[in-house]
């Protein structure tokens, strides 16, 4: 297949751009486009057809379900049920924005879209590009990350280009993405409201408007094999590299010293790359690949270097991984969820 690839200014809207892209969503086609959190993969998502090429397109099992975007708060009841009284309360303040919600579907949703499931997620994005994508598509856009399945999610569009150029209709480029780790998920569809996904919406901002907040246990750990993730981000590989990834927790001196020795032993045996905070880049000299992720003060600069980092050591062949621990105070909780999946839970305390 041959891709349209199309660069749009998200600061002046080019809407010849946005209207083509469109016109292959109503046609049953596919779209990457640009959001706040990551790169989307896009198809109309009352079209069951379209959500199966979603599946095929990323390698993607289909039991794992697909966000519904929207860009108008009037688009939401025609596809959600049981809407609680919270659930407006969360959208006044965090939507359009990097919030996902759970609520029981209606029938217009094809249960393609939600992966078999009675439920239906659902995000408005505060993307200019997507949100004016998601209007010229019809209004509701099926939407998981635009990566390859198990791979980082892409936050450029020459991310989504590496994984999905011949692969899909079209991709719009709108450049890097400002949060770089996909959206906050909370369930408001069985009583309790309960956050799935940690992200830039952190559960401190969640428990402002909803009082009692659970988080579901696979958040941080494993799970056995008999439990049925509602996440399906939990159930599957994701957000891992090629290399072996390691977390070293600790005393930032210990955590150092540590990483050094590993590199020391692995020097010319194994390609390795640290994850580290502008601090200690200097540390890590014996590295192939030191990975400055920023200065801790800037944990959104953190956040949004994540995915790119962890692609960039695809591209260097980069055997192992260590990563310091970035446990920030408003996005820690999304990073190290991402890191730890992306470590497979591999964590050394020293
Ligand atoms: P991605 O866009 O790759 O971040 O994936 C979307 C994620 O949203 C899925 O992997 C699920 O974790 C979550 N999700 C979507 N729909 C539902 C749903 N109905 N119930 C629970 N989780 C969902
Ligand atoms: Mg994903």
């Amino acid at each position: 297949m041959n891709t349209i690839y199309r660069c749009v200014d998200a600061d002046s809207i080019d809407m010849s751009v946005v209207e083509e892209a469109g016109t292959v969503i109503r046609r049953g086609g596919l779209v990457a486009f640009p959001t706040e959190t990551v790169y989307g993969l896009g198809g109309d998502a009352l079209n069951p057809s379209s959500s199966k090429k979603i599946y095929e397109a990323k390698g993607r099992p289909s039991d794992n379900p697909l966000i519904v975007h929207i860009a108008d708060m009037d688009d939401l009841d025609r596809i959600a049920a049981d809407i609680p009284e919270v659930a407006y309360k969360l959208a006044d303040r965090y939507w359009p924005g990097p919030l996902t919600m759970i609520f029981k579907k209606r029938s217009v949703v094809p249960s393609e879209t939600t992966g078999g499931l009675d439920t239906v997620a659902v995000r408005f994005p505060s993307h200019p590009v997507a949100q004016a994508f998601i209007k010229a598509s019809g209004g509701y856009i099926a939407a998981p990350s635009a990566n390859i399945s198990g791979r980082p999610s892409p936050t450029s569009g020459e991310h989504v280009r590496q994984d999905m150029d011949g692969r899909i209709d079209m991709i719009v480029d709108s450049g890097p993405c400002d949060i770089g780790l996909e959206s906050t998920i909370i369930d408001l569809s069985h009583g309790a409201a309960m956050m799935l996904r940690p992200g830039f919406v952190s559960a401190e901002m969640l428990r402002e408007v909803v009082g009692e907040l659970e988080t579901d246990p696979a958040v941080f750990h494993e799970t056995g094999p008999d439990v049925r993730p509602k996440a399906p981000g939990m159930k599957y590989r994701h957000y891992a590299p090629k290399g072996k990834v390691t977390i070293v927790s600790g005393q930032r001196d210990d955590v150092i010293r540590y990483i050094r020795d590993r590199l020391a032993a692995n020097s010319g045996k194994i390609r390795t790359a640290v994850l580290s905070d502008s601090d200690d880049a200097v540390q890590y000299t014996q590295a192939d690949l030191v990975g400055d992720m920023g200065s801790r003060d800037d944990e959104s600069s953190i956040a949004s270097k994540l995915y790119d980092m962890l692609r960039r050591c695809d591209d260097e062949n980069i055997e192992e991984i260590y990563s310091e621990e970035f446990d920030t105070p408003q996005l820690g909780q999304a990073i190290m969820n991402r890191l730890i999946k992306a470590a497979g839970h591999n964590t050394i305390k020293v």
